[in-house]
């Protein structure tokens, strides 16, 4: 769950063991001797392709990944199914003060199950430029077909072949993810000159840990920047393949029911599949700035800015946190601001098309709060917001409260509007209401929730502790539920 890794609490535990251990030896340890190779490794370039440029096929790219993670890692990932991107619009333009946000939708087989409050995990596609610029610094043909197995293990040798660009691009993160610790102790083993050797032994030493901390995590450095910045390591491909961290698949809330027809303004496309299921995300696109000054883009997030209608993408779908029972007609309190509304729109949208099938119109009562920076800048989904408030959605109770935190002098947060609501909050909650929060993970989890411990202790006339255990009993209940990031 760190965002900067497991070494950002394995390295610090490491340096205190040793403080015990000092006294024994003053030194610290040396590296300790290479092992051998986890991965029994042989490769070859066919003779006769040797200047094409490898197929670019999803598919080979996916078999490489399950086959090659099977034997590296032992792990058995869940199945991705193939997407069709249908849509792609940016809804909020990246400004100075506001991030680009985009509405894509995917269509799956209609095999493929989602529930209201699910979450689509995204495997993000790497350029291939990067892919070709990590192969040539390893010194290997980009056509290079490798066969692999695990070593040291008593299974039978089950020796698997795939292309070498197939496995880099769908396996491998060269392109965001900073190296873990045993790759940069492999760059030491292998560095060729003094000076690199011993900078890359020095990051490793206890006291160089915070340094590497420095350079590597928190400056985001990706391992071909590593690479390119120690050019007299040469690090054996097998060497490679067993250290480069695994590119992960990205999170996204679904922002649709399955039971709503999504209505699209976009002009029907010949080349797509009909009579498929639409997901539909909203992704806000991920930009920072180091402490360095490094300008990053998230891996993920980027490429999606760009993915065209047509391009197949791998997906599988996982169980969120928010999850309500189908005919609940208990009242719903839910919390979003920004991508957070994702879920939250989803789960209306759900409560919408239950209240249409059963007859049981308008829905049971919804206290939605939403909030941005401008009114008129990234105030996203106010269409289907301003639909639902003009068809009646809200009768039984409840209503849209947004907050624009940069419309007036003073800021105003979803907080405020939350405490402003709170008889409402309070008489909902005395009627069994569940609350919802999504978005940033940052402090808006615990500000929502002390905004809701003042509500209750004003409104239910209680101490701020008893407020607040009744909010936990709440959560352990499971009515009071967040899902943030
Ligand atoms: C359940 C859930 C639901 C979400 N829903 C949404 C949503 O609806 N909309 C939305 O916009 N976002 C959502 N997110 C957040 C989204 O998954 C992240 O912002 C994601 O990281 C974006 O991917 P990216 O490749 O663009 O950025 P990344 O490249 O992943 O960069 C994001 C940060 O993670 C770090 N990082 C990346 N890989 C690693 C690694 N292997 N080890 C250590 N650090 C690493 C990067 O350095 C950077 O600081 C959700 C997250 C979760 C968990």
């Amino acid at each position: 769950q760190d965002p900067a890794g497991q070494d950002t609490k394995f390295v610090p535990w490491v340096s205190k063991i040793l403080d015990v251990f000092a006294p024994i030896d003053p030194n610290g340890p040396p590296l300790p001797d290479l092992p051998p190779p986890t991965l029994n490794l042989s490769y070859n370039t066919p003779l006769q392709d040797a200047h094409e440029p490898p197929k670019n096929d999803i598919d080979q790219r996916l078999l490489a990944r399950s086959l090659f993670l099977r034997e590296r890692d032992s792990g058995e990932e869940d199945a991705y199914v193939m997407a069709t991107v249908q849509s792609n619009e940016r809804v909020v333009r990246a400004g100075v003060n506001t991030s680009e946000v985009r509405v894509i939708r995917v269509a799956v087989d209609e095999g493929v199950k989602y529930e209201a409050g699910d979450v689509l995990y995204l495997l993000p596609d790497q350029p291939s430029s990067r892919v070709h610029s990590l192969c040539r610094r390893l010194g290997v043909s980009r056509n290079t077909n490798v066969t692999f197995s695990r070593a040291n293990t008593s299974h039978e040798w089950n020796p698997r072949t795939v292309g070498l660009m197939d496995l880099i691009q769908s396996t491998l993160d060269v392109n965001s993810a900073s190296a873990g610790r045993w790759f940069i102790e492999l760059m030491a083993y292998y560095a060729t000159t003094t000076r690199e050797a011993d900078k890359l032994k020095y990051f490793c030493s206890r006291e160089g840990s915070e340094e590497l901390y420095e350079y590597n995590k928190r400056e985001k450095r990706t391992v071909l920047e590593l690479l390119s910045e120690f050019p007299s390591v040469h690090l054996p491909l097998e060497r490679f393949l067993e250290s480069c961290p695994v590119l992960m698949p990205r999170a996204f809330s679904i922002a649709c029911s399955p039971h709503t027809k999504i209505q699209t303004s976009d002009k029907p496309n010949p080349a797509l599949p009909h009579s498929r299921k639409t997901i539909e995300i909203c992704a806000k696109v991920v930009r920072s700035v180091t402490p360095w000054g490094r300008h990053r883009e998230g891996l993920c997030t980027g490429w999606l800015r760009n993915v065209s209608v047509g391009t197949r993408v791998a997906v599988r779908v996982e169980k969120g946190k928010f999850k309500i029972p189908p005919n609940e007609q208990k009242p719903l309190i839910l919390v979003g601001p920004g991508t957070g509304f994702a879920p939250v729109k989803s789960l209306v949208e759900d409560r919408i098309a239950n209240a249409k099938a059963t007859g049981e119109w308008p829905p049971a009562p919804m206290a939605i709060f939403f909030g941005c920076r401008h009114r008129d800048k990234d105030y996203i989904y106010r269409e289907e917001m301003e639909m639902w408030e003009n068809n009646g959605v809200f009768t039984r109770g409840g209503g849209i409260f947004r907050a624009f935190s940069r419309d007036q002098r003073e800021k105003r947060y979803v907080t405020d509007e939350i405490e402003r609501q709170g008889a409402l909050l309070w008489d909902m909650l005395e009627k069994g209401a569940s609350i919802y929060v999504s978005g940033s993970a940052k402090s808006m989890p615990d500000d929502v929730f002390r905004s809701f411990r003042n509500v209750i202790a004003t409104h239910g006339k209680k101490s701020l502790l008893e407020a607040s255990r009744l909010l936990l009993s709440l959560e352990q209940k499971g009515r009071y539920v967040s899902e943030t990031w």
